[in-house]
């Protein structure tokens, strides 16, 4: 094994430290906390253990979590009522409505109620929008954090040429943005792309966000590539990437591990997104670096 190890843990402490310094020194000129609510609709047991994993990093920061949780028949007029209060509320600067909803809730309808100033996740039309023409909004966190990791290891990605494997809204298609913004030459690959790994091998930065198991192999990729691995796959009973972590470590110059290396990061960029909500709504000013 030749290439660096990304340690996104680690990254994300340093994150989740900054932003509990901020929240420290926001509460001191503001008089309240930052509040995040969270909410969840039924008992998927995977949806549970990310919401409690929410609620757990937001008080840790020294914010405030509003859990609510719904049972699995809640209608759509019910979710919709709760998303207007809190859109009302002044305690709450951030609203995450966990995903997937019962089928009788259309999901797009309700992300779409959310005040696109509250939508920590970004993924309402309007900060969808506001990524795409390079205006301030929000940005979905597990892109964000990936482009985190990518500036801390790389520095300018400016002219940096860039494959992001999957067309997603959550991950595929923000992350391709950011990454346009920072000046790479950005290639987005899916499932009907012709012969991926001459499209992955003329990259210095490989994105993956498959969901199929280890699926990019060592040699896809160019020498010394940066590989960000965002899938989690789970095969008789581990986690794995969409990388072949053995084969790619061989030829990457920097790959993230799974577990330990994107995963991290999405909670603590929603936590920062959360603060810099609190911040925007009270005209607080707080370190660019965030
Ligand atoms: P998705 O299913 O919405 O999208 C997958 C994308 O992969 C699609 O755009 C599709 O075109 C593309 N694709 C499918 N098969 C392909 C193939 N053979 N070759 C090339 N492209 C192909 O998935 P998603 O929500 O973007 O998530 C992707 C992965 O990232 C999943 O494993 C998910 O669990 C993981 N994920 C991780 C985090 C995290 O915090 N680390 C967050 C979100 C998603």
């Amino acid at each position: 094994m030749t290439a660096k190890i990304i340690d996104g843990k680690a990254a994300a402490a340093a994150l989740r430290g900054e932003v509990a310094a901020e929240v420290a020194r926001f509460r001191t000129a503001e008089g309240r906390a930052p509040g995040l609510a969270v909410v969840l609709v039924g008992d998927d047991p995977a949806s549970a253990v990310y919401v409690r994993a929410k609620g757990k990093a937001t008080v840790e920061a020294g914010m405030e979590s509003f859990e609510h949780r719904l049972s699995a028949g809640t209608s759509e007029t019910d979710l919709l009522a709760l998303v207007d209060r809190l859109n009302a509320d002044p305690a709450v600067d951030g609203i995450l409505v966990q995903l997937p909803l019962p089928p009788q809730i259309d999901a797009n309808k309700v992300i779409t109620r959310i005040d696109p100033d509250k939508d920590v996740d970004g993924f309402s039309p309007v900060n969808a929008g506001r990524l795409a023409i390079g205006l301030h909004g929000f940005v979905p966190c597990t892109p964000l954090g990936c482009l985190k990791l990518l500036r801390a290891e790389l520095g300018d990605l400016s002219g940096k040429s860039a494959v992001v494997i999957g067309r997603s809204n959550i991950v595929g298609k923000p992350l391709a943005l950011l990454l346009l913004g920072d000046s790479a030459t950005v290639t987005i690959a899916h499932s009907r792309t012709k012969d991926l790994p001459a499209v992955v091998r003329q990259a210095d930065i490989v994105v993956a966000a498959v969901g199929k198991p280890q699926m990019v192999r060592g040699d896809w990729l160019k020498p010394g590539a940066t590989v960000i691995d965002v899938g989690i796959n789970r095969i008789e009973g581990r986690l794995v990437g969409d990388v072949d972590f053995t084969s790619a470590s061989d030829v990457a110059g920097a790959i993230t591990p799974v577990p330990g290396g994107v995963g991290p990061m999405t909670i603590a960029c929603l936590l920062r997104n959360t603060f810099v909500s609190a911040a925007r709504r009270e005209n607080f000013s707080y370190g660019k670096s965030l």
